[in-house]
């Protein structure tokens, strides 16, 4: 590998060719403040932050961009560049709407961060500022361009890495600002509320939209009983919210935190119904392989990927696997199985999911997922996010709780449940159960082939004379290149996993935001993957169909994987959808 050596404020650096300022100084143990560069999305050198000095180079160079250069000498922190990055925060800050009190972002926030280590005067400049109407049609994410800085993080998000491009810079000088085609809504447009663009933003001009206040409005109301579910990426990333490291498992003092939030809220796992959708999708992938279905079968449990079809390839919709998803298959099963076993009116049981993305809150509010017309399954879902907040609002000292368990019935589930929140996982439970239910005598437990970053993962397996070749992407601009692929004959498939985000639900747009010092140089998808592998590799049960409550509830009321009652509450439809409208 040919490297370069140069100095960073006179500490010597060897570096790779090809890095820039900013990766090397980071070498050096260096960070230069950064607004509009995130690692592998957006590198345009635009906001003008990440200014530094070379010797024998005139001006200020942008560290994001310019190459680290053999000899070169570069100063990070001189008055020069001090002065300069203080003067571009006070100009930012001159067109910002500052109500850092009452903002989601407040004490989580770049721009507020750099404002306070420069010590900034945030009235230095003055303007008439723009005011924006706040977007807040769709079900899942608001956009407040009066906090907007036009770092363009999130059109990078959208258009790199998601190649979905909904979002753009509308107008020019003054009056540019960041939305979707013709200025219209969010909602009037194609995009699939994946929310990366949510967790790219560097302030709160990108937020979930927040159900907290109707989940408290019915933990106060003595007709509800509130029952919480989490998916399995939950217990792998909650705790960031609270200071804890990247990767660690909160399952129980997730679950003692909920429980705390009201008399009689219960808490279920979400992983039971990732198991169901196993049973139910290892069933539907077996009657396809054997009676001539449509294949390649597509996973159908991430609702960003699932739009995405439906917008972009309505074609492919017979490949979707008809399987819900876990979330709304738990909400199928309380208002249905579970209210009838405890004699609950469904209107009466309140189901709050916790969901690490801003697309399952657009899912739960598909009619299409209606088990009953009168009533939604899911009646609110919330991000990990909300759920940090409701915890702290509550006042409960989460990192001090003793763990708990989850509520009976729902309270055990397995391995293969839990790494459905990783991008592979998927398709590894599903192996899992469809090797077993296929050859009786199949050992392998571990699909390690189908686990990791890379972009595309191909594998074929041999089980019981079947050949099974399968495919895992995440990422919408992967799946995209996966499926162009697939319609040109070049690809041969049985089974393929796609999830919205990179890296899965671990990856999610509404998982804790995290700073830019960790997002640019901490492998923080690889950490938050890792805690729930070990989970699965520690569990009592690894494959999905071994969970004790799903023979529950099988044996007790829909008998079979694909029989008549399963398929009423468990499996869904797909409607293809305009590109150019929702
Ligand atoms: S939610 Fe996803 S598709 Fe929609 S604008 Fe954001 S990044 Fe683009
Ligand atoms: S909404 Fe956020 S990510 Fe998008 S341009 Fe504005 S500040 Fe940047
Ligand atoms: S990958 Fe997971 S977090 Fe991302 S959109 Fe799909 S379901 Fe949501």
């Amino acid at each position: 590998m040919e490297t370069v050596h140069l100095k960073i404020n006179n500490i010597p650096v060897e570096v790779p060719k090809g890095y820039t300022i900013l990766q090397a100084a980071k070498e050096a143990n260096i960070e230069i403040p950064t607004l509009c560069y995130l690692k592998d999305i957006n590198c345009i050198g635009a906001c003008r932050v990440c200014m530094v000095e070379a010797k024998n180079r005139r001006g200020l160079l942008a560290a994001c961009v310019y190459p680290a250069e053999e000899g070169l000498e570069v100063f990070t922190n001189t008055p020069a560049v001090i002065k300069s990055r203080k003067t571009t925060l006070e100009l930012l800050l001159s067109t910002h709407h500052k109500k850092c009190l009452s903002c989601v972002r407040n004490n989580n926030c770049e721009l507020q961060r750099l404002a306070a280590e420069y010590g900034v005067d945030e009235d230095r400049f003055t303007s008439e500022e723009p005011i924006y109407e706040i977007d807040d049609a769709s079900p899942y994410i608001v956009r407040d361009n009066n906090k907007c800085i036009q770092c363009m993080r999130c059109v990078a998000a959208c258009k790199n890495v998601q190649s979905v491009s909904v979002i753009g810079p509308i107008k020019r000088g003054f009056a540019v600002h960041v939305g979707s085609a013709f200025d219209k809504s969010l909602n009037d447009s194609p995009c699939v509320g994946c929310g990366q663009c949510v967790v790219s933003c560097p302030v709160g001009a990108l937020t979930e939209k927040s159900q907290e206040d109707k989940v408290w409005e019915a933990i106060a109301d003595p007709e509800k009983q509130v029952v919480f579910y989490t998916a399995p990426s939950i217990k792998a990333t909650l705790g960031e919210s609270f200071g804890l490291p990247v990767g660690t498992n909160v399952d129980g003092k997730m679950t003692a935190a909920i429980r705390r939030l009201g008399e009689g809220v219960k808490i279920f796992n979400m992983d039971f119904t990732a198991d169901l959708t196993i049973l139910e999708e290892a069933n539907e992938l077996i009657e396809r392989v054997q009676n001539g279905g449509t294949l390649p079968m597509f996973t159908s449990c991430c609702p960003g990927w699932v739009k995405f079809v439906e917008h972009y390839y309505p074609e492919f919709i017979p490949h979707l696997s008809t399987c819900k998803s876990p979330q709304a298959m738990f909400g199928a099963v309380l208002k249905s199985y579970y209210c009838e076993k405890n004699n609950i009116d469904p209107k009466n049981l309140f189901v709050v999911s916790v969901i690490p993305c801003t697309a399952k809150k657009f899912e739960a509010s598909r009619p299409d997922l209606r088990s009953n017309e009168a009533y939604d399954d899911v009646d609110v879902a919330l991000t990990t996010r909300e759920l940090a907040r409701m915890i702290k609002r509550a006042g409960i000292s989460f990192n001090e709780l003793e763990e708990e368990d989850y509520d009976a019935p729902f309270n055990k589930a397995t391995g293969g449940g839990a790494i459905f929140g990783a991008t592979g996982g998927v398709l590894e439970a599903a192996l899992r159960t469809a090797a077993r239910t296929l050859d009786g005598e199949f050992k392998k437990v571990d699909f390690e082939e189908v686990r990791g970053p890379e972009a595309v993962r191909t594998v074929t397996y041999e089980v019981a004379g079947i050949k099974i070749n399968v495919a895992v992407t995440s990422g919408l601009g992967n799946a995209r290149q996966l499926l162009e692929k697939i319609k040109k004959g070049e690809a041969d498939y049985q089974m393929v996993e796609i999830m919205a985000c990179p890296g899965g639900c671990i990856n999610g747009g509404g998982q804790p935001l995290l700073s830019d010092s960790i997002r640019n140089y901490v492998d923080y998808k690889a950490l938050r993957s890792k805690a729930l592998y070990d989970y699965d590799a520690a569990a009592e049960f690894r494959c999905s169909d071994e969970s004790p409550v799903i023979k529950m509830v099988y044996d007790e009321y829909f008998e079979a994987p694909g029989k008549e009652k399963a398929h009423k509450y468990l499996h869904t439809t797909y409607v293809p959808r305009d590109k150019y409208y929702k």
